[in-house]
């Protein structure tokens, strides 16, 4: 039996960080309609699982996920949110009848009246794009986290060839100015000392006035209480000048920067439409890196593009040695349905690609260390986050998106200088400095 008036909900996000962020937002218009979360461990009445369409594996996750809801003494209300739904539709409530509510992503704000119809025993599915945008109709933000995200762009125009954002997250649109600057405004008054903001190709922003993200991350710099800013995803197409001087001269501005180029091959990187090369690529990385020394690069990368040939791998290979990566992101290329490289012939043997992943992934590692390795002995800030493991364990994160665990009676929430005393692949140990930071 599946539970027709849902009290309690659990929102269950996948994917990318706009994906977090728009599980945030789920939460927060359940809660104005008087649901609340369900407490840890418990079982929610209704589960929404925000699901990513980007690789065939974490697509097909969602049908396990259902498999294991429906098991349960009393099966939820299981709505299917995100890109899945953008793409699957219909097909996903005939694939898995279980499955009450199926809702894209850029109608998400309607999820109180598809839950009150799936309760009325209706179809409940909205996968539409609206010409005005969801963020109107969204309640106020309420959540409490010292580093928060904010999505201030969505969608995509760059259709790179393997990629079906642009099919499921629809035209790039930036949010008005205004309606951003209150929302880091509410998120501050809710205690976030760091605000990272997000998009697609979030440097794509513009405003009707001609502004760009530089002028976003200037406005936000002004905003008493904020510590830190952020932003991800960038194209490289799309790095301006004026956003690189702000990395010269706002302090807020975290020294960090992802910067996918995918492929170090100019051939495969005309395939994949990427409209930049390997080597403009690096030029945009020498201004930056001019702008801010010690900024830290990030990247993603995919393997195994339909034709790419040992040569044209190991020209990706050399562009990693080139750039000195601090973290990156890899992955095995997916053929996505309805994306023109799903068609290309030369479809890469799953082997061919597994050696490939394993290569880059050992370099990308060696990088990742001797960059963390590198700030041993530093005396730095941490924005204190999370609780560790261990009592009195605490986990913050450096200017360079470090994760750094430390003892401290410092709240969760502040920033704290510390002194940097050991380093992982993937963390760092310090301890607190003996002045601490404002
Ligand atoms: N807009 C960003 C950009 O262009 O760099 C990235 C957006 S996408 C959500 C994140 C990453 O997923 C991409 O940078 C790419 O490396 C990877 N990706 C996208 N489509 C893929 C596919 N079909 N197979 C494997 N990886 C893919
Ligand atoms: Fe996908 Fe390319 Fe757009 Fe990034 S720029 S979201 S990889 S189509």
């Amino acid at each position: 039996m599946t539970i027709s008036d849902p009290r309690t909900f659990q929102v269950k996000s996948f994917g990318c960080q706009m994906n977090v962020y728009d599980g945030e937002r789920m939460a927060e218009t359940l809660e104005a309609e008087g649901m609340t979360a369900a407490a840890e461990g418990a079982e929610a009445d209704l589960v929404v699982l925000n699901t990513c369409h980007i690789r065939e594996k974490a697509a097909e996750k969602v049908y396990s996920d259902i498999g294991r809801l429906m098991k349960r003494g009393h099966a939820p209300m299981i709505a299917v949110a995100g890109c899945v739904a953008q793409a699957e539709g219909a097909e996903i409530s005939r694939r898995a009848p279980g499955v009450g509510i199926v809702v894209g992503p850029q109608a998400y704000h309607n999820l109180p009246e598809l839950v009150r119809k799936a309760a009325r025993g209706e179809a409940a599915l909205d996968t539409g794009m609206p010409l005005l945008s969801k963020f109107g109709a969204l309640p106020a933000r309420r959540r409490q986290a010292p580093s928060a995200f904010l999505t201030v762009q969505e969608g995509c125009d760059k259709f790179c060839t393997y990629c079906v954002v642009p099919y499921t997250r629809g035209a790039e649109i930036s949010r008005p100015f205004a309606a951003i600057l209150d929302e880091a405004e509410a998120l501050i008054d809710a205690g976030a000392k760091e605000i990272t903001l997000l998009g697609q190709n979030v440097n794509a922003w513009r405003d009707g006035e001609g502004r760009g993200l530089d002028a976003l991350i200037r406005a936000l710099d002004a905003l008493p209480g904020l510590a830190r800013i952020r932003y991800t995803t960038s194209h490289p197409n799309d790095m301006t000048d004026g956003l690189i001087r702000a990395h010269a001269d706002v302090e807020k501005l975290m020294p960090y920067l992802h910067l996918p180029v995918q492929s170090g091959s100019d051939r495969v990187l005309r395939a994949m439409n990427r409209s930049h090369s390997g080597d403009s690529y690096l030029r945009i990385l020498d201004r930056v890196r001019a702008a801010r020394p010690d900024i830290a690069i990030s990247g993603d990368f995919i393997v195994g593009f339909p034709g790419e040939t040992d040569a044209e791998f190991e020209e990706t290979l050399k562009i990693v040695e080139t750039v000195n990566y601090a973290q990156a992101f890899s992955f095995k290329y997916s053929p996505r349905p309805g994306t023109p490289a799903a068609e290309m012939e030369d479809q890469i043997p799953a082997d061919v690609m597994d050696e490939r992943l394993q290569r880059l992934q050992a370099l990308l590692n060696i990088q990742q260390l001797a960059f963390n390795q590198a700030k041993v002995g530093l005396r730095t800030e941490l924005l204190l986050e999370r609780p560790g493991r261990k009592p009195g364990q605490k986990i913050g994160k450096t200017p360079w998106l470090q994760s750094v665990h430390l003892e401290t009676v410092v709240a969760i929430g502040d920033i704290v200088e510390v002194e940097l005393l050991s380093a992982g692949p993937n963390s760092l140990a310090g301890t607190e400095s003996l002045t601490e930071a404002a």
